[in-house]
């Protein structure tokens, strides 16, 4: 009955393009338990400020505990970690219609340097400071620089084990983090897990947002964004395992697209995201590029949202017509050709591809038959060869792609050509294995290992968990695979499982 007054009481607006509520504000909010329990994040930073992010949720698991009320916070930017010297403060409204939500964009910081963030809200004894938070922003646009420092992550089911890869993580030096999808999973409990899941799947905003906030929960996690900036983009399981655009895993799921909205809400309300990626209706604006120096871009890919569907199924399946299909999409058709632009137009040493599921092809089938997994590239070859075609005739500066998905760490050779073991290298590919996906890993995933030798594009395999580092220099890009034996219990110690190089000018990782 309350709750039916309030929404009465809230009157329509537009915050950025997007339809959202006015509600009663409330000018001096009181908690009863701490709101900032979902931690701090800062993300997606320019030369002259970045992305703060928190959501008030003094009762995260149950949809928050905020009701229908607009609640002010005040934010607040220092050149030291004790927050004395006070360099920007602002304040906005954590709205009901975003999950009480905050994304604030800071302006008018120095370039390439670190700064700490603080939120607040309440007034008087009723005041509470949120933990301080560490960020960067980017150097200036093309200003020289000597090194570059990110890691990349992905695929952190939370019932599958520990976060101790972000705990390792959070040890690192690095100037940037970057999660390439696969930041919740929707599904339901299972049992005989190293940690719960609800016992519903996620198919509504409640639900996605209630994961979140499970997920979010995670000490270690919330250490990891508290530390860096990060640059996020999603893949399937913020919504729905393996789907494509429009098209459900199951096709016989009803009003997907109301399910693809929920989802894409769900994920803006909780990534330190630029007001750019508000959500309209079941659309979400993600592909976008991040510049560091003259050193490297990234070029951030959604290939989710424009997609094709997976042809002759979306799981592992023989070779079939269709994977060749030349109408094929990754990426819709705006998007490929806005890649194609910044790929040439960009100044940076280094050109990162920062994408979700692997790009070079991978035949499982050890014998004579091919057998791909037609959710990936290998299901879109047509669009794989219009940018291996582009890396080989435009000769983009050092392009490297990196991707998630695949609970396992490869490198590859991208080649014009896979079929030619004499056709140049174009192009370098990195995957990351999962934060926790997929349970206690092992050097090797056992069943793939006989179909190595028929993919002699492949330069490293490994299977266990953890993260990827990079580190750039003019020179070259040093990449280390960093690994933890076990995820079932908290703890685990890291270490460098493999590292390579890539040189300038050359493309093609060499083992270090
Ligand atoms: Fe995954
Ligand atoms: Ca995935």
């Amino acid at each position: 009955m309350q709750r039916r007054q309030f929404i009465q009481a809230c009157t329509g607006v537009f915050v950025g393009l997007a339809a959202r509520r006015v509600c009663p504000l409330n000018a001096a909010p009181r908690f009863s338990t701490n709101p900032f329990t979902l931690g701090i994040a800062s993300g997606d930073p320019w030369p002259d400020g970045v992305v703060l992010w928190t959501r008030l949720a003094p009762d995260p698991l149950n949809g928050g505990g905020l009701g229908w009320e607009m609640i002010p916070v005040e934010w607040r930017v220092a050149s030291d970690e004790r927050m004395r010297n006070i360099v920007q403060r602002g304040s906005t409204v954590a709205l009901p219609d975003l999950a009480h939500s905050v994304h604030a964009e800071v302006h008018g910081l120095q370039p390439g340097r670190w700064y700490w963030y603080q939120f607040v809200v309440g007034e008087g004894l009723n005041r509470i400071e949120s933990p301080v938070g560490r960020t960067r922003t980017a150097p200036s646009a093309g200003g020289a620089i000597d090194q570059f420092r990110f890691a990349f992550a992905s695929c952190q089911r939370y019932e599958d084990g520990y976060y101790t890869a972000y705990q390792r993580m959070a040890e690192e030096d690095l100037d940037l983090v970057i999660h390439l999808g696969d930041y919740i999973y929707e599904g339901a409990f299972k049992p005989d897990l190293p940690r719960q899941h609800p016992k519903e799947e996620a198919r509504d905003l409640e639900r996605y947002r209630n994961r979140y906030a499970l997920y979010k929960s995670d000490a270690d996690l919330q250490r990891a964004h508290a530390l860096f900036p990060w640059a996020v983009v999603p893949d399937d399981h913020e919504v729905e395992n393996n789907y494509a655009s429009a098209f459900p895993e199951d096709p016989g799921e009803l009003n997907f697209l109301t399910r693809r909205a929920a989802g894409y809400q769900a994920y803006y309300e909780h990534m330190p995201l630029r007001a750019a990626s508000i959500p309209r209706a079941d659309d979400i604006d993600l592909y976008r590029r991040l510049a560091f120096g003259n050193m490297v871009e990234f070029h951030m890919l959604d290939t989710r949202q424009y997609r094709s569907d997976q042809p002759c199924g979306d799981g592992e399946q023989p070779a079939c017509e269709e994977r060749n299909i030349e109408t094929a999409t990754m990426m819709g058709t705006t998007q490929e050709k806005w890649l194609q632009e910044g790929l040439s137009n960009s100044t940076a040493r280094w050109n990162v591809i920062a994408q979700q599921i692997y790009m070079a092809p991978f035949d499982r089938d050890p014998g004579p038959g091919e057998l791909y997994s037609m959710d990936k590239w290998d299901g879109y070859t047509a669009a794989r060869n219009r940018l291996m075609n582009f890396f080989a005739d435009r000769q983009p500066s050092n392009p490297l792609v990196i991707s998630g998905d695949n609970h396992n760490n490869w490198v590859f050779d991208l080649k014009r050509d896979f079929g030619d073991v004499k056709s140049p290298v174009v192009g370098t590919e990195f995957v990351g294995t999962s934060i926790t996906t997929n349970g206690n890993g092992s050097e090797q995933k056992e069943e793939y290992v006989p179909a190595l030798a028929g993919n002699p594009h492949v330069k490293f395999f490994n299977s266990h968990r953890g993260y990827v580092r990079c580190r750039l220099t003019r020179a070259a890009c040093t990449t280390d695979f960093r690994t933890i034996p076990y995820v079932d219990k908290p703890g685990a110690s890291i270490r460098t499982r493999a590292t390579f190089v890539v040189e300038n000018g050359r493309p093609g990782a060499v083992v270090s």
